[in-house]
């Protein structure tokens, strides 16, 4: 546990938490169940304990907001083509090697997180700014759930849609509360056995298929999942084939799989980047299993990147990266045989663009 330091910032009440007979706090929002002497820190940094009760720092403050394309999530059946209005706060409940947004989510300055935003005021701003969603992203929601619920429930009232982006990492008593304000999620699976997220995340593989069965199985949130390919580390065929069986068998052949590419980052800085042609290895193995939708990310891959039809095998929709190409559905249902894709897709695509532009609330 991390001691508590100075911190400017304003205290949240905190749910998911209960008092021990040993008199330390246990924290049951997420699986590490961090058990706190007052004024203890848990693992994520922003959950604190604070005489006999839990608090969450970063209810309100983010480190800024940018608008996104949709595709960047990475959701590509999700309202295809539209902007979402993008933030996320500091600290993270995991501890990857290979973060890819490490700045923001092992800071530990909350003075960092300049913005502050009422659930209110972003709902409202996303629908000023003609973004349909509103995503929690750059580090994970779950540790700022009470926040990310509150702007959900406040993105609802306002007719906008949110999109939780997260490694899933979150008890079974925490997740129906989370999940049930979300519209759509992209749960990293960042490999497929429990010793790479042991000596790589500083975490458990168990509770993130429990996740992603329970999305499937208890929900009607639209998911996917992403997997970043670290060369040398969960990259190998006898890895992939596992895990591809895995998940056409618990998940079934219509939630899209995003494949995509690492490259050197935080304390994994002498890995070489994915080469393309592993991405494509591990997109025709996950193919040949029966999943429809499988993906290449962070790469130019007109094949790995566009959505194919399952059944006349005609482009329904081109992607270079996250710009849109050619548009082959009507709704959600092929142009050419009528084949419906699984997804949330209205008429015709947004225009937004691979555009990325930041934002002030304030
Ligand atoms: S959410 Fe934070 S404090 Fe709670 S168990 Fe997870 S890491 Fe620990």
């Amino acid at each position: 546990m991390v001691e508590a330091v100075q911190v400017r910032g304003s205290d949240h009440p905190a749910d998911w938490w209960l008092m021990r007979p040993d008199g330390r706090i246990e924290c049951r929002l997420c699986p590490r169940l961090c058990k706190l002497h007052d004024g203890q820190r848990g693992f994520c940094f922003v959950r604190r304990r604070a005489g006999d009760a839990m608090v969450l720092e970063t209810y309100g403050r983010s480190s800024g907001f940018c608008i996104d394309p949709i595709e960047k999530k990475p959701l590509n059946h999700f309202l295809p083509g539209t902007s979402v209005l993008s933030f996320g706060t500091a600290g993270c409940n995991l501890g990857c090697r290979f973060c890819q947004n490490w700045d923001m989510s092992k800071a530990r300055e909350l003075d960092r997180l300049t913005e502050e935003a009422s659930p209110e005021t972003i709902a409202a701003a996303a629908a000023r700014l003609g973004c349909r969603s509103v995503a929690f992203t750059y580090n994970d929601p779950v540790i700022f759930a009470e926040y990310a619920i509150d702007v959900a429930r406040a993105c609802r009232r306002a007719g906008v849609k949110t999109v939780a982006v997260t490694a899933g990492y979150i008890t079974p008593e925490a997740r129906p509360a989370f999940f049930a304000q979300m519209d759509a999620a992209n749960v990293d699976l960042k490999g497929f056995t429990e010793e790479f997220y042991h000596r790589l995340c500083f975490a458990e593989l168990q509770p993130v298929l429990d996740t992603l069965v329970y999305l499937r199985n208890e929900t009607g949130v639209w998911f996917e999942v992403t997997t970043l390919l670290i060369p040398g580390q969960n990259d190998g065929d006898a890895e992939l084939d596992r895990a591809s069986d895995w998940f056409a068998a618990h998940l079934g052949p219509d939630v899209p799989w995003h494949f995509s590419a690492f490259h050197p980052d935080f304390k994994m800085l002498t890995t070489p980047r994915t080469p393309p042609e592993t991405l494509s290895r591990a997109r025709e193995m996950a193919l040949s299993k029966g999943l429809r939708y499988v993906y290449t990310g962070n790469v130019h891959d007109r094949i790995g990147g566009s959505t194919w039809c399952p059944s006349c095998g005609a482009l329904l929709v081109e992607r270079d990266w996250f710009e849109l190409g050619a548009y082959g559905l009507d709704g959600g249902r092929c142009k050419a045989c009528g084949f419906e894709v699984a997804g949330r897709f209205e008429r015709t695509p947004g225009r937004w663009g691979a555009r990325r532009q930041p934002v002030h609330l304030g």
